[in-house]
């Protein structure tokens, strides 16, 4: 028996985000802090100095009701918040402000595409901690503190251990990161740290365990075998591997006979490795305490109603609505989709090109400039599509002249491609391609015939019934009408006067 078909794999996926406020959480110190002198963006409350008042930040509490609200949350209508106690030095107060017994958001959800539902158990609000650096000189060792980051407003988001695999748990986390993106709550950038992703992994026997009300519980005398955690993820793509990895890890040990013990692990990205942290605390080591210095926050009616102003129609929306109406392809759709900035340009570009095209043929068309031509220069160039700077009804009118014929499809791409390296005018370039077509077109006849002439060789071959020779001929053509012939006229033309 394989080892998948012997043992479940359970995961629960704890994210932080820092969420896009102007200022920190309890204080008015900005933000951003990425690249900074160190200690620039402090104040008393956010270096925990005693005496000092922490004044929630209204934006924040906001972002994070959004962020329940686009993953079908219930909201408290009540805010709380607690102490949650540790002892490092990148938290000056020895204790962090955060969320215990009442979350912000509770029960929500999302679906992934296999059809499985990953709940969400909670998402609550807190404030980040400190970043500390260790250094040596000298043989001495040394830590530096940078408070710049304490008291960023970070969002925690928890989800039960429903998630049945690496790539569900991959999948989840590309949801919040979009979701995150698209209503402007996170820049989520995994490598600045403004998400962070954290899996919780066991596994068990098959059969010998169930799901109950968001619980892990074991049937009959099975006991169940502890969690473990896994830290310092600075991708999604290392989220997928370092779950990967230990599940493999963990079915060795239960294998061998080795007891799992309940730990925090990180994960070493250039080994491709988890190692051993700490042996995982509990709720009873953070001797949580309601917070005396924050009153509670009544969240109204209005205020749901007016946060919920800030939804647009979300990346899984949009691909239903891609495929549904305009019959794009699966794959295309969610590609474009995948980020605002591309389905924008989607979008704008299918309504300029909608009035001669049609809605759908627009739609197509869109799509497959987008995911031929326009992606390929962007992964080429390492840049977005919108960073190309190509005005949209320009890029409309490059398409309906191929549409209509007046050059191919590869003149249309490389004429593309000249403008966005060269900065030509698109416009201009198309102009001076109708004329040279105008020229031409009379010309076609004698232009075959001037190839026949010059290509002896390739003649003879296709005479003596090597048919691929027509398609260098059809290239020299091509080449003589400056890419504005119709390559299928051109062949049958060629065809015609070759049979004589
Ligand atoms: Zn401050």
């Amino acid at each position: 028996m394989s080892e998948s078909e012997k043992y479940d794999v359970i995961i629960g996926l704890e994210i932080h985000i820092q969420t896009n406020t102007k200022s920190k959480m309890f204080c008015s110190c900005p933000t951003g802090y990425f690249q900074k002198e160190p200690n620039t963006h402090v104040c008393p409350v956010c270096l925990g100095l005693p005496g000092a008042l922490p004044v929630p930040n209204k934006r924040a509490i906001e972002l994070c009701i959004l962020m329940g609200l686009a993953t079908n949350c219930d909201i408290d209508k009540e805010i709380y918040f607690d102490r949650k106690h540790y002892f490092y030095p990148d938290l000056p107060k020895g204790y962090q402000i955060s969320q215990y017994k009442r979350a912000i958001c509770t029960d929500g959800y999302i679906d992934l595409k296999n059809g499985n539902r990953v709940e969400i158990e909670r998402i609550h609000q807190e404030e980040d901690v400190a970043k500390s650096t260790h250094h040596s000189e000298n043989n001495k060792e040394y830590s530096l503190i940078d408070y710049n980051k304490s008291g960023v407003p970070l969002i925690e988001i928890v989800t039960k251990p429903c998630i049945k695999s690496a790539q569900e748990a991959k999948e989840f986390a590309t949801k919040i990161r979009q979701i995150s993106r698209y209503l402007n709550i996170s820049f989520a950038d995994m490598e600045k740290g403004q998400m962070r992703c954290e899996p919780n992994i066991s596994v068990q026997e098959k059969g010998k365990w169930e799901y109950k009300d968001g619980k892990i519980l074991p049937i009959g005398d099975y006991k169940l075998n502890s969690k473990v955690e896994v830290k310092n993820i600075g991708s999604i793509t290392a989220v997928e591997k370092a779950i990967e990895y230990e599940v493999k890890r963990l079915v060795d040990d239960i294998e061998n006979g080795k007891e799992i013990i309940q730990q925090t692990r990180g994960w070493n990205a250039e080994k491709g490795v988890t190692e051993f942290q700490r042996s995982k605390e509990t709720a009873d080591d953070y001797r949580y305490m309601p917070e005396p210095d924050i009153l509670v926050i009544d969240v109204t009616e209005e205020d749901i109603e007016r946060i919920s102003s800030e939804i647009v129609e979300l990346p899984d929306e949009k691909t239903e609505r891609y495929i549904s109406s305009w019959g794009i392809s699966e794959y295309s759709a969610e590609v474009i989709s995948s980020t605002k900035e591309n389905a924008t340009y989607f979008e704008n570009l299918q309504k300029v090109l909608s009035p001669k095209l049609g809605e759908k043929d627009a739609a197509i068309e869109a799509s497959n400039w987008l995911m031929g031509t326009l992606y390929s220069i962007s992964n080429e160039k390492g840049i977005t599509v919108s960073e190309m700077d190509i005005d949209i009804t320009e890029l409309a009118l490059l398409i309906l002249s191929f549409k209509e014929g007046i050059f191919t499809k590869n003149k249309a791409e490389e004429l593309l491609r000249e403008c966005i390296e060269n900065g030509k005018d698109i416009t201009a370039e198309i102009e001076n391609l109708k004329q040279a077509k105008n020229d031409t077109s009379g010309d076609i006849d004698n232009i075959v015939e001037e190839c026949i002439v010059q290509n002896p060789k390739a003649v003879e071959d296709y005479k003596s019934g090597k048919d691929a020779s027509i398609g260098f001929l059809v290239g020299k053509i091509m080449q003589a009408t400056k890419g504005t012939a119709n390559p299928n006229e051109v062949r049958n033309i060629l065809i015609e006067k070759l049979k004589r």
